[in-house]
């Protein structure tokens, strides 16, 4: 292997310990950051995730809430709920889990929050934010990743970044810091003709597919530096994960990496609860 291994980890941590620092502050001053995450049904992953979240909000010292509402939940049970997190002075930051279960309108309730609490990131007003060069709340996984290249030295300017995925808590805010990062951005996705060939020009490769180590070595750039979003579970394990890029043979061509588990992922919650400081601050002035 001759690429150096990005730890997602270790900066996790370090912007953890920020936040912390700055909760701890910004609590002297008599504000104390507050997070409420929304549960809706009992998907076991979206479990595990909202857990984390709240735990975390906790740990850093801010004030933390988790909200679960049954699967059978209404739009509008959901929509009230939103509304009274809105108007609730303790809470700076909503994040509503998805998916939702079958039947309810993530963006529909998105739309809902307001958008100084919308700690994900994906209210239309933010995504336009970002779009637009303006100050506003940044998704996390993407924010993340600019975190990351930044940490180790990679400044996007100038180079080529190439992303495969276009959703739009990924790939479309992924493409949006990256262009405002003065790289020159490709974006690629399932009708793109040439993958291989398009990401092979990537000084800097962004895997968000969804895809079981579909980026191989042969795909990557010699020295290119690559990112991988994915986190997709290795059929036969019952917690394995792995990313969307086959680590073993990018790590050969690379020059910089990330490995899943402990790269990108831990870097989203991380940002989580950067975002609700971030918005503590925007709705107090400070
Ligand atoms: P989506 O399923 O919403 O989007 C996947 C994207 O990949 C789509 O744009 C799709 O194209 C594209 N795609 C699918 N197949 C191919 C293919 N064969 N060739 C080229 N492009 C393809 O996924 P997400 O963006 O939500 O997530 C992507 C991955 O990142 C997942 O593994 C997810 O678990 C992970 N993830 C990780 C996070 C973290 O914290 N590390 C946070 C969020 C997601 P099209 O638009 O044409 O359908």
């Amino acid at each position: 292997m001759s690429a150096t291994v990005i730890d997602g980890k270790q900066v996790a941590a370090r912007v953890q310990e920020e936040v912390a620092r700055e909760v701890a502050q910004l609590k002297e001053e008599g504000l104390t950051p507050g997070l409420a995450v929304v549960l809706v049904g009992d998907d076991p992953a979206s479990q595990v995730y909202t857990a984390n979240k709240e735990r975390t909000a906790r740990e850093l010292g801010m004030h933390s809430v988790l909200h679960k509402l049954p699967a059978t939940a209404s739009q509008d049970e959901v929509a009230e709920l939103v509304q009274r997190l809105n108007r609730d002075p303790a809470i700076h930051g909503i994040l509503v889990q998805s998916p939702l279960p079958e039947g309810l309108d993530i963006d529909a309730v998105v739309r809902l929050i307001d958008p100084l609490k919308d700690v994900d990131g994906f209210h239309p007003e933010n995504v336009g934010r970002l779009w637009l060069g303006q100050d506003g709340l940044v998704p996390c996984t993407p924010a993340g990743v600019m975190r990351l290249l930044q940490e180790y030295g990679v400044d996007p300017k100038g180079k080529h970044a190439v992303i495969v995925g276009r959703s739009n808590i990924v790939g479309k805010p992924m493409a949006a810091l990256l262009l405002r990062a003065h790289a020159t951005v490709t974006v690629c996705h399932s009708r793109t003709v040439d993958l291989k060939e398009t990401c092979r020009r990537a000084d800097i490769l962004v895997a968000a597919v969804g895809k079981l180590q579909m980026i191989t070595g042969e795909y990557i750039k010699p020295g290119a530096v690559v990112i991988d979003v994915g986190i997709n579970p290795v059929p036969g394990y019952k917690r394995r994960i792995r990313g969307d890029v086959d680590f073993d043979s990018a790590a050969e061509v690379a020059s910089l990496i990330t490995p899943v588990p402990g790269g990108v992922g831990p870097m989203t919650i991380a940002m989580l609860m950067a975002n609700t400081v971030k918005a503590a601050r925007l709705q107090c002035g400070r």
